[in-house]
This record gives structure tokens, C-alpha cells and sequence, in this order.
């Protein structure tokens, strides 16, 4: 059973939706399932694709300052134990003596077993990290590691970079990736998952700048969640007390979400300092500082790091979405996805399967499919197709009826409000594409009108 915050959609309700309409699944469902993995279905895996482009858009695309990495997973292990994380990357773990559960024990508050109220076992630190071998021994100096993280990719290709692209500070290095790490609590869906993907950014400066930056870092962050249509009143920044920031850190904000089971991080934003290019230094025996050629001067550059999820991310943009209507017919479900996100971008649906509709409504589908995902349906009712559409967050839906075979028009309805408006299909292409970046329904394309009769 997961928590729940009164008037936040149920988490139930979202994932039950994320498995009939094909978002999210369990892992390996044949076989029982495997404990906090998830397998994003075909309208999951649009959506976090378009959260991933979304991202590096904003952080590469879009800046002159920052370049894109893709990192192995495996890596040298001297890595992780210059990182600290062999070392440090650890949870307190109790077992409950009378039902066996797990917990860890700095989420427990009353030093009971919350399952069955039983006594725990003193805490012991548990390493997060997955281990497996390379090679066919399985002996010690075989070890290697799961990332816990995608950044350590970034810092040990700090000099190949630099060399690489003449980058000069202040720049940044971006990366999307698996990792992977052994939690010993679980459930609420994807929140924590045992593998899970992350957006990192490893901005690098000069000492000195590195207040400002991690300013600019905070803001851009918060900003490209508002950006992507998170409601401003279920997003806030956290501070880091003083006692909670990790050894090294000079600051640190965490980006919360309201998700249904209460305000918890998204995304994390550190001032890293030095440390990790110091400590590759240290055990790599490499020069890693930065030559600036204005001042002649030699210097380890600091690091900004914005550490987003896109389990997470994915999570709060559905959960935010989640909207329910009451209508004539019952209940109208609509996720209500910004339209860069929403994974079906149009919908293509003739009136109704007689034959003579079928050419122009294939011909109008096979020309959208060459821009956008579209899906084709004739299956049921167009009110029940609408509502389909609706439920999985498609912004725009094309009607193709008995008028259009003779006058060449159609008819797009938009999702949030129901608004339709009949445009010539000569023109249907570019109208699509501006109402999806944003023009108003009301603005209408050359030889275009309202169909008066369905107006809202
Ligand atoms: P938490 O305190 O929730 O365990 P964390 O502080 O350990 O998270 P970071 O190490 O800062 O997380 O990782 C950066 C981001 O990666 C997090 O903000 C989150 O979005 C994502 N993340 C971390 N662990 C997981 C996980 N087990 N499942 C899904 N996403 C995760």
C-alpha cells in the first residue's frame, strides 16, 4: 500500500491507468514481477523520450556553453573508490526480528517495524551499489560496479573534453543514463526503482564564480519544470541544512514535487566544489586543473551539478496531468501533458468504418505520420474514441467525415477544452503544427471556420 496526500490524484488510479492504457508495467509480470523495476510500455517510452529530449534541448540544444557525453555503465572501479562511494555509498539497515522485513533505519521514527510493529536488529551500513564481475573468474580483482550515478562518467572525461572541443570555462557536460543502486526500501511506483535513469549536468567554473552559477543553475532547474506545465503551487525549492549536506558539498537545493505521497525530490542541485576532479586526480595520478590562458594560472575548476530523475521526472508530469471531468456520459478522464511531452501527438479518426471514408482518412494519416506520432482509429463510437485520446493525453484529434470527401476539409478538436474548428486538409499540416507549439484554438488558417455545431 503507498501513502496518499488528500486531493493529489491517487497513486492507485495512476497506476492502474499507466498499465491498461500501456505507460508503465511491472517487470517481468510472468514471473511475479521484479521488485522495484518497471518497463515503460509504447506510450511510456514516447514519453520519457520526449522528457529526454526535453532536457537536452534546454541544457544543450539551446546553450552555447555545454556539450552531451554517453558514458559506459561499467567503469574502471578505482572510480568509485575515488568518489567515495565503495567507502561511503551506504544505508542503515534493520531487519525486523519477529517478520523479517527490511527497513532503513533512518526512515523509521518510533524504532518499530512499521509492518508488524516488531523489534529491529541494530542498523548495519549496506552498500548500495550493484557488484558484478567482468571476465570469466569470479575473483576480487574482478569486481566492477553498476554506476550508482552517471556522473563520475563526466568527471573522469573532464580532460578528454577539454582537449576534444578547446571548451573554455565556464562550460558544462551533459548526460542521459541508466543507474543503478541496491535500495532496501521500495514501492510508490517509480519513485525508487533499483534501476533508473538520470539527467546530469557537470557545469564547471572558476573558484569564485561558483556561487552565482549554482544561482543560475537553481533557477534554470525550477524554471524548466514550470516550463514543461508542472503547476507553480506543487513545485518548491529546498535548502540543505548545514548537517545534511554531503561532506563536500558547499550548498545544495533539492527541486520538490507534491507527488501523491508528499512533497519529495525531483531533482537535486549541488555546489560540488573541487572534490571530484581532485579525488580522479589523486587516485589516477592525471592532471586534472584547468589552464587559463587570460591570468596564466593553473586551477582545479568547481562544479555545478543538476541530478534530475527521468523516473521521476515522468511520475510528477503524469501525476500532474491527471485531470478528471464530469460530463453527460460519466466521467471524462484527460492527462493533461504539455504538448511536448504528451507521446501521441494526434490522433487520426474517420467518422465512422464506412469504406468510402477510408482512402482520404489514410492518406491524412500517412501524411501526419511523417512529423508527429499518430495514432489511426476507427474502432467504437467517436465519443468514445475521443475519450480514449483523451485519457492518454493526445492534444489534437482529426475527424475525417462524409463533408470532407466532398469539400476537402476536416475537423480538429482540441483535448483541454473541447474546441473544434474545420480547416481545409491543404493546410491541415501546418495548423496542426502551430496549434502544437502553442497558437490559439481560435485563430484560424485561411478558409478555415468554426463548426458552430460542437463550439464549447
Ligand atoms: P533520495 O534521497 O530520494 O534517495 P538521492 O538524494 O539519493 O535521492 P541523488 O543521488 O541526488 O538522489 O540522485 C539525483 C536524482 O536521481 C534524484 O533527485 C532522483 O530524481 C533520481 N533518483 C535517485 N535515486 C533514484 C531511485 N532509486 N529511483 C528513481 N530515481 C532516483
Amino acid at each position: 500500500m503507498v501513502e496518499q496526500v488528500p486531493g493529489k490524484v491517487d497513486m492507485d488510479k495512476l497506476v492502474s491507468l499507466c498499465k491498461r492504457r500501456g505507460y508503465i508495467f511491472p517487470s517481468s509480470e510472468i514471473y511475479g514481477g521484479m521488485g522495484a523495476c518497471y518497463d515503460y510500455g509504447p506510450l511510456g517510452v514516447e514519453l520519457k523520450n520526449n522528457v529526454k529530449k526535453a532536457w537536452w534541448k534546454a541544457v544543450v540544444q539551446e546553450r552555447d556553453d555545454m556539450v552531451g557525453l554517453d558514458a559506459s555503465i561499467l567503469m574502471h572501479p578505482q572510480t568509485w573508490v575515488a568518489s567515495g562511494h565503495v567507502e561511503g555509498f551506504a544505508d542503515p539497515l534493520a531487519d525486523c526480528k519477529k517478520c523479517k522485513q527490511r527497513w532503513r533505519a533512518d526512515h523509521i521514527k518510533d524504532g518499530k517495524c512499521p509492518s508488524c510493529g516488531g523489534e529491529l536488529t541494530e542498523p548495519r551500513m549496506f552498500n548500495l551499489m550493484f557488484k558484478t564481475f567482468v571476465g570469466p573468474v569470479e575473483d576480487e580483482a574482478s569486481v566492477v560496479y553498476l554506476r550508482p550515478e552517471t556522473a563520475q562518467g563526466i568527471f573522469v572525461n573532464f580532460p578528454n573534453v577539454i582537449t576534444s572541443t578547446r571548451r573554455k570555462l565556464p562550460f558544462g557536460i551533459a548526460q542521459i543514463g541508466k543507474s543503478f543502486r541496491n535500495e532496501i526500501t521500495t514501492g510508490n511506483f517509480i519513485f525508487r526503482m533499483r534501476e533508473f535513469e538520470q539527467m546530469e549536468v557537470e557545469y564547471f567554473v572558476k573558484p569564485g564564480t561558483d556561487e552565482q552559477w549554482f544561482k543560475h543553475w537553481v533557477e534554470e532547474r525550477f524554471n524548466w519544470y514550470i516550463n514543461l506545465g508542472i503547476k507553480k503551487e506543487n513545485l518548491r525549492l529546498r535548502q540543505h541544512d548545514k548537517d545534511e549536506l554531503a561532506h563536500y558539498a558547499r550548498d545544495c537545493y533539492d527541486v520538490e514535487y507534491l507527488f501523491p505521497i508528499g512533497w519529495s525530490e525531483l531533482e537535486g542541485i549541488a555546489n560540488r566544489t573541487d572534490f571530484d576532479l581532485k579525488q580522479h586526480a589523486k587516485f589516477s595520478g592525471k592532471d586534472l586543473s584547468y589552464y587559463e590562458e587570460e591570468t596564466k594560472q593553473h586551477f582545479v575548476p568547481y562544479v555545478i551539478e543538476p541530478s534530475a530523475g527521468v523516473d521521476r521526472s515522468v511520475l510528477a508530469f503524469l501525476a500532474d496531468a491527471y485531470d478528471e471531468e464530469k460530463d453527460k456520459e460519466g466521467l471524462r478522464v484527460i492527462l493533461r501533458l504539455h504538448y511536448d511531452l504528451a507521446p501521441v501527438k494526434i490522433a487520426v479518426l474517420p467518422l465512422s468504418r464506412n469504406e468510402t471514408l477510408l482512402p482520404l482518412s489514410k492518406e491524412v494519416y500517412n501524411t501526419l505520420q511523417k512529423c508527429w506520432m499518430v495514432q489511426y482509429d476507427d474502432a467504437q463510437s467517436i465519443g468514445r474514441r475521443y475519450r480514449r485520446q483523451d485519457e492518454i493525453g493526445t492534444p489534437f484529434c482529426v475527424t475525417i467525415d462524409f463533408q470532407s470527401l466532398e469539400d476537402k476539409q476536416v475537423t480538429i478538436r482540441d483535448r483541454d477544452k473541447m474546441r473544434q474548428i474545420r480547416v481545409p486538409i491543404e493546410v491541415l499540416k501546418s495548423t496542426l503544427d502551430a496549434k502544437l507549439n502553442g497558437e490559439p484554438m481560435e485563430v484560424l488558417p485561411s478558409g478555415g471556420k468554426k463548426w458552430l455545431g460542437f463550439e464549447q
